[in-house]
């Protein structure tokens, strides 16, 4: 907890302005960074989703690639880099720029909004692909300011959850929450053409469960699952989900690209606030 500084509690209150309509916070499955190239059936919907969600003042974007061990940091830099955070990938994936601006402003206020653990304004990292993969094709000009909210890996799931909670205000001055990871994450067990796992199967189901009948606490205590240690061997992957759901609010879910990509990668997806397709 940080100490209350009175500047800090006058630009809470003055965050961007509100717009008068709340925006849709999304959980987005981004599984490989090669999902980016070409046209598929999950860029395909990202790309629709850009055109049909009012446009951003600001993206906030909480990735699986960016895990922290101690404290929380945002991205506070003018001009975020694009992070190629993954080996082994065609050399068009480490070509990609996504020249998004930052903003160090949008940064400050999201730091004195979040009171559940002291925020820093970082300077090194970026865009990771958890980003950038998505946000190309719902933005492809990259003109909407992005910034990046880390993970603490040793957090427990809760915090996770009313961090994002702390957020949901964002939604009423015009800014995009984006979670980016996967509801099912196992890289071990990746085969490809493989029938999706009936543990994969298992836990994507219980989550989809409990999102739909607003029964989030299933999901936040997710490792009472038994296959949680399958479907998420580490779970960078899923955390992203619960700032989404602490920011959800009472608003109905629409579910997208359900799919479970080689046995072991959820890509099932999850709107709210943004009414039926
Ligand atoms: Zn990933």
């Amino acid at each position: 907890m940080h100490a209350e500084n009175p500047v800090a509690a006058i630009n809470r209150t003055d965050l961007l302005p509100e717009t008068g309509t709340r925006m849709p916070v999304l959980f987005i499955g981004h599984g490989s960074p090669e999902f980016t190239l070409g046209t598929n059936e999950f860029n395909t919907v990202w790309k629709k989703l850009g055109r049909e969600i009012p446009k951003p003042s600001a993206i906030l974007c909480i990735s699986a690639h960016w895990v922290i061990q101690e404290g929380l940091a945002i991205t506070a830099m003018k001009v975020p880099k694009t992070i190629h955070d993954f080996y082994g990938f065609p050399e068009e994936l480490y070509e990609i720029e996504y020249s998004a601006p930052g903003s160090p402003e949008f940064a400050s206020r999201v730091q004195n909004l979040v009171q559940s653990v002291a925020v820093d304004l970082d300077y090194e990292w970026g865009l990771d692909h958890g980003t950038w993969s998505v946000l190309r094709h719902m933005y492809p000009d990259a003109s909407i300011p992005v910034v990046q909210l880390s993970l603490n890996y040793n957090q427990p799931p809760d915090l996770h959850f009313r961090i994002g909670q702390e957020l949901k205000k964002l939604r009423d001055h015009g800014v995009l929450i984006i979670g980016s990871g996967n509801l099912v994450h196992n890289l071990m067990m990746l085969r490809m053409g493989a029938h999706p796992y009936p543990w994969a199967v298992e836990f994507d189901e219980m989550v989809k469960q409990g999102i739909a009948k607003g029964d989030f606490d299933m999901v936040v205590r997710y490792v009472r699952s038994p296959v949680a240690h399958m479907a998420h061997p580490t779970n960078e992957h899923l955390l992203p989900l619960l700032y989404v759901l602490g920011a959800a609010g009472d608003d109905s879910p629409r579910f997208f690209t359900e799919s479970i990509f080689a046995g072991s990668v959820s890509m099932r997806s999850v709107a709210f606030g943004l009414g039926p397709s």
